[in-house]
Order: C-alpha cells, then structure tokens, then sequence
C-alpha cells in the first residue's frame, strides 16, 4: 500500500487518541485494526512528518522503547512500568523543585520519571 495522506491522519488520530505515549509498533498495530496493513516504515514516516512539522514529540527515557505523544498535551511527566516497559503519562506535578537548586542557581526546566509497577503488572 503507498503511503497516502490518509495513513498519515490516521497516524496523529492515534496518538491524539491515546492516553499514553505510544511506540512505533504500538501505532502500528492500532492503526492495523482500523485500515489493512500499515507498514512500520509508513509510520516511521508519518512520526517524522509530524516531528518537523512540531506537532508531535519524542519522548526519551531509559530503559523504555523510544515513544511519541502530541507535543500540546501541556506539562507533565512520565511514569514507566518496570515490567510490562509502557510508559504512562502523569499529571501534575511537583512544587518547590527551586530549592533542590544550589543557592543563587536558576531552574531552567525539569523532567520527571517515576519508576515501578504499573496496577495490571501489579494486581498480577
Ligand atoms: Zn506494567
Ligand atoms: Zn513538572
């Protein structure tokens, strides 16, 4: 199948849809239940598509498969489940991360990991 505007809009309604950050082969095969056979190239494809155009963002921790999520999904932070590796998204965050800083030393930006179980791996 060639690569059409279509699959391409499909791709961001996935990733619009989701309530986490998604991997390639995740958006694969979602994209798969709607719309015969999506390659993972076409995905590649499209994710770096929205990338340049700034719509959507690659989200980097260790340990997880590299995965993407809008880019206007606002501040928050990441939560991975160290058995099943999704990563989840997490709301919110944590105040007075200032006064970890040296005296005198101005906070720029921050990143937030939680690492554990997630409840399905947990409730296992
Ligand atoms: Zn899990
Ligand atoms: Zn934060």
């Amino acid at each position: 199948m060639s690569y059409s505007t279509r699959q391409r809009e499909v791709i961001l309604e996935i990733l619009q849809q989701s309530d986490r950050p998604l991997t390639p082969p995740d958006i694969r095969e979602r994209a798969s239940q709607g719309s015969a056979g999506i390659g993972l190239a076409t995905v590649y494809r499209a994710l770096k598509f929205f990338m340049a155009q700034g719509m959507i963002v690659l989200v980097e921790i260790p340990g997880a498969v590299p995965c993407y999520e809008p880019a206007d999904r606002g501040h928050h932070h990441h939560f991975i489940c160290q058995q099943c590796r999704l990563v989840f998204d997490v709301q919110g965050c944590v105040h007075d991360l200032e006064a970890l800083a040296p005296r005198d030393f101005q906070v720029q930006r921050h990143d937030i990991i939680l690492y554990g179980v997630c409840a399905r791996c947990g409730a296992q």
